[in-house]
């Protein structure tokens, strides 16, 4: 039976937990949103994610998921039969690979093994080899969440330019945004799309489609049909604050409010909390003697980390246990990882005690499934966040 005392631990990798202050924003009348108050609320959140995004060119939100925005970036720049290039880094790379493939473009897919981040070399190799330039679009996860790497978009970006390719840059940005380092002027991406409930701390319905001027362009000439996803029709209607058609206004409210939050702790301060976090966690895996799923340590995430389960042991089954004992909630394996790791969501609105909560809840859960382990994953965490509680130190002083 689950507990019902306390807070659930929300430790899935989005999904993240939903702070307070933005649960009592939305809790608000509905209001005309084709009325002056809208208008403003419009105007304020649009400005706001420009600024998360890093970008002075238009954002666009739709009420969907994340997935949402991938077909939006799809269908307003790409026409049947298009050359695309993208890179398996995981799970997500490869959903969006098979919703390009449904949509009738032709992929050429760099593969991985998904313990990998994206190769900037690769990528180079490939365009260089592509002279005719039919390659329209490199397609790149940031953060794969289903693995916990990251991918060196800026390094992505120089490679395109070696190459002197015109492709179009699309990143998914969806478990990135607001946890992680992105910068979408100054790396020059194209489309980034991401979603309202990993870093920007919402609920779940929101996605975010950021344009640059050469996407733009490229959706006045791409073919492909769309209609609701057009951005024509929004960008009309967001330049007086307003949407073509109903917009989710209680997630609006939310969305100014963890807006504010964001730019309260400030961009840095909140990356800077995550990879600290996320150095942590790392401690207390190894400490475990567990692996971690991504094999380059330059590459791991600050959002998430998978943990590999040792052989003949269901990391579902571990999981179970988690959330039965302990009222707690860890990422599945997704696509082929299924029952093969666990993942640990760091990500938003979190801070150090939380993460020290979620750790002893996996140390324990490990001990409960019978999981061959070693103890001592909280000291070293403690450790990583406070070089104070070094057991060195304390046993120096006894
Ligand atoms: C969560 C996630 C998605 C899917 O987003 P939905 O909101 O579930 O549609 C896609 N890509 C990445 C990297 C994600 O983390």
């Amino acid at each position: 039976m689950a507990k019902s005392t306390g807070r659930h631990f929300l430790q899935v990798p989005g999904p993240s937990p939903v702070p307070e202050r933005v649960l009592r924003a939305m809790a608000m009348p509905v209001i005309d949103h084709r009325g002056p108050e809208f208008a403003r609320l419009g105007e304020e959140v649009l400005r706001g994610c420009q600024s998360v995004f890093r970008t002075a060119q238009p954002v666009i939100i739709y009420p969907a998921s994340g997935t949402g925005a991938w077909e939006a970036a799809i269908v307003n720049t790409l026409s049947p039969g298009d050359r695309v290039l993208m890179v398996e880094t995981g799970h997500f790379a490869t959903l969006w690979r098979q919703m390009a493939v449904k949509w009738g473009i032709d992929v050429d897919f760099i593969a991985g093994d998904w313990r990998h981040a994206a190769d900037p070399a690769a990528i180079e190799d490939k365009l260089r080899r592509d002279a005719g330039h039919a390659i329209r679009a490199v397609m790149v996860v940031h953060n794969e969440t289903s693995t916990g790497a990251i991918s060196p978009i800026a390094e992505i970006r120089a490679a395109l330019d070696r190459a002197g390719h015109p492709a179009l840059l699309m990143v998914d940005t969806i478990s990135s945004l607001g946890s992680a380092d992105y910068r979408h002027d100054e790396w020059r991406v194209d489309v980034a799309v991401s979603c309202s409930q990993k870093g920007l701390m919402l609920p779940p319905g929101l996605s975010f489609v950021a344009v640059s001027q050469r996407a733009l362009t490229a959706s006045r000439s791409g073919r492909l049909p769309r209609s609701y996803w057009g951005w024509d029709d929004m960008l009309k209607a967001n330049a007086g604050g307003y949407f073509p058609y109903t917009p989710s206004t209680n997630l609006l409210f939310g969305l100014r409010e963890a807006l504010a939050m964001l730019d309260e702790e400030g961009l840095e301060t909140v990356f800077a909390r995550h990879a600290r976090l996320a150095t942590a966690t790392r401690a207390a895996v190894r400490a475990w003697g567990l692996e971690i799923l991504c094999q380059e340590a330059d590459h791991r995430s600050p959002v998430l980390t998978a943990v590999v389960m040792p052989d003949g042991h269901d990391a579902d089954r571990f999981r179970k246990i988690v959330l039965d004992l302990f009222d707690m909630s860890l990422g599945t394996g997704l696509g082929k990882l299924a029952g093969k790791v666990f993942r640990i969501g760091h990500l938003g609105a979190i801070n150090e005690l939380t993460l020290m909560g979620t750790l002893a809840g996996v140390e324990m859960g490990l001990a409960a499934a019978g999981v061959p382990h070693r103890s001592g994953g909280i000291v070293a965490a403690m450790e990583a966040l406070c070089p104070e509680t070094s057991s060195r130190l304390h046993a120096s002083a006894a």
